[in-house]
């Protein structure tokens, strides 16, 4: 017993175990006290903006009018309104793979929002813009986490039917958006990135540059961008998908 007491007493900092919630959640309950190592990653492809989502749940707990409770409509509707708006500003600095918000009720995880990028520069990139801003009146604090899969932080119980551990449970409660709104979003991304990626390749195709012809014929087969062209084009979608009808869409 005194042996393991001396043994941990002269246990220096870099031999302490890592904190498998903090690796896993990217959060834990004990915070900067936890008795565990938190390894703040150099780089990352996802970043973590704790409690910026604003739970209107909470909101409507300490208020005793009873007419100011919002039916779980209106708390959907309030919620998909949150995610579009910050799904569209975090696509302005990167490609978003994931998009993952928290509805927990303790401190280290209420509204807890994660973006993961689809490359880590992206997501550095992303940080460094994000942390100069202002949300809800409030200064945003964004940092790299080491999350880098949402199935093994999410809580199982939750996802599927009612947490015992309630809302203080430890792993990720997630509030889901509308199905519609989510796959909308992505596929407004889709068809952003590949309408920017060929008005870059058009100027590049005149040379006569075989990799590149090829490389926009495979876009143009993804009905996505089919569409996005027939889009800009204001015309129906196209039926050709040859390089030289694109050659001549951006002139
Ligand atoms: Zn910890
Ligand atoms: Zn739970």
């Amino acid at each position: 017993m005194n042996r393991q007491y001396n043994n941990n007493n002269y246990q220096s900092r870099d031999n302490l175990v890592t904190c498998a919630f903090y690796n896993k959640i990217g959060a834990c309950r004990h915070g900067e006290k936890c008795s565990k190592k938190h390894i703040k990653p150099t780089t990352s492809r996802t970043l973590l903006l704790s409690n910026l989502y604003q739970n209107p749940k909470l909101k409507t707990a300490t208020t005793d009018d009873a007419e100011d409770e919002l039916t779980p409509k209106q708390i959907q509707e309030i919620f998909d309104q949150f995610y579009r708006d910050i799904f569209v500003h975090f696509a302005t600095t990167g490609e978003i793979s994931q998009l993952v918000v928290c509805e927990n009720e303790n401190n280290h995880l209420n509204g807890n929002v994660y973006v993961r990028y689809k490359s880590e520069t992206d997501a550095s990139e992303s940080m460094k813009q994000l942390n100069s801003e202002w949300f809800n009146g409030r200064p945003v604090h964004c940092e790299l986490s080491p999350v880098d899969s949402f199935s093994e932080a999410n809580c199982r119980a939750y996802e599927t039917d009612v947490c015992s551990r309630g809302e203080h449970c430890n792993y990720m409660h997630v509030r889901k958006p509308t199905k519609k709104l989510a796959d909308d979003l992505f596929k407004a991304q889709e068809k952003t990135r590949l309408l920017k990626r060929m008005q870059e390749l058009i100027p590049k195709i005149k040379p006569e540059k075989e990799e590149h012809k090829n490389e926009v014929a495979s876009l143009l087969s993804n009905p996505i961008a089919q569409h996005a062209v027939a889009e800009y084009q204001e015309k129906e979608p196209l039926e050709s998908t040859t390089t030289s009808v694109v050659s001549q869409l951006f002139d």
